[in-house]
């Protein structure tokens, strides 16, 4: 491992669109919990030093049970996240332990991302200082006015943005303290905010199963993943 990498997992959303009590993170997937299904790919993974993830206050002992049971020992750290995504993403990144050089920033009801990706992200962010991971989109984009369409996108010019994003510390750490300082406040991934210090974002290809389990339909199909792909 030639650099100190933090992967920052964030999981504080209450997953009102799933519909149900128990934020998606925690819902059973095959044997296990979403989170620990994400989290074990960062603890497997030989280019990641550190963990620190980021829940609602009242999960955080539920947590730290998990982690036992599941013999998670890259976990440095387990913080109470904030009222906003955003918020939360800086919370991990000002809890990171001393000397993280590159962060990854993931959404926890990702459990599908795999070493690939991890690896092409840590070096696009050596390369560019941020990088982010993104797939072709399928339907076509518009921008609606009320109930009517605006206008239509361009399908050709459009991706969809995935989890992990990869930075170099001080450039994330910069693209929050810049973005609270301009009032920004709902970002609902990091990238928008190193792009709001015009500096760049390189993109790398995702993965078509990277999906992020959201709505009730997204679990049917991860669970479809997990019994053909045994993982
Ligand atoms: O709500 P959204 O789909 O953007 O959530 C993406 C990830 O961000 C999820 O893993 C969720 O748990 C996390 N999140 C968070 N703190 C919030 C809201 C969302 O850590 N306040």
């Amino acid at each position: 491992m030639d650099n100190k990498v933090t992967a920052i997992i964030v999981a504080g959303g209450t997953g009102e669109r799933m519909k149900s009590d128990v934020p998606k993170q925690f819902l059973e997937l095959g044997d296990k919990p979403v989170i620990i299904h994400t989290i074990e790919k960062f603890e497997k993974s030989p280019l990641v030093s550190d963990i620190v993830i980021v829940c609602h206050e009242s999960y955080i002992g539920e947590i730290n049970t998990l982690l036992a049971e599941y013999k998670m020992s890259k976990v440095d750290k387990i913080v109470p996240g904030g009222e906003t995504r955003q918020e939360s993403s800086f919370i991990g990144i000002k809890n990171c332990p001393r000397g993280t050089e590159y962060v990854l920033i993931h959404d926890a009801v990702r459990p599908f991302v795999d070493e690939r990706l991890i690896r092409d992200v840590i070096d696009a962010a050596k390369e560019s200082g941020a990088s982010a991971p993104a797939v072709d989109i399928v339907d076509t984009v518009m921008l609606k006015k009320g109930d009517f369409i605006e206008y239509v996108h361009d399908r050709n010019h459009l991706k969809r943005i995935q989890t992990p994003q990869g930075f170099k510390y001080d450039v994330i750490y910069q693209a929050h303290e810049e973005a609270a300082k301009k009032g920004i406040t709902g970002s609902t991934d990091d990238c928008g905010l190193v792009l709001a210090m015009k500096k760049g974002v390189k993109i790398i290809e995702g993965s078509s199963l990277n999906i992020k389990l959201t709505e009730q339909i997204d679990l049917f199909v991860a669970e479809r993943i997990i019994n053909e792909k045994k993982i």
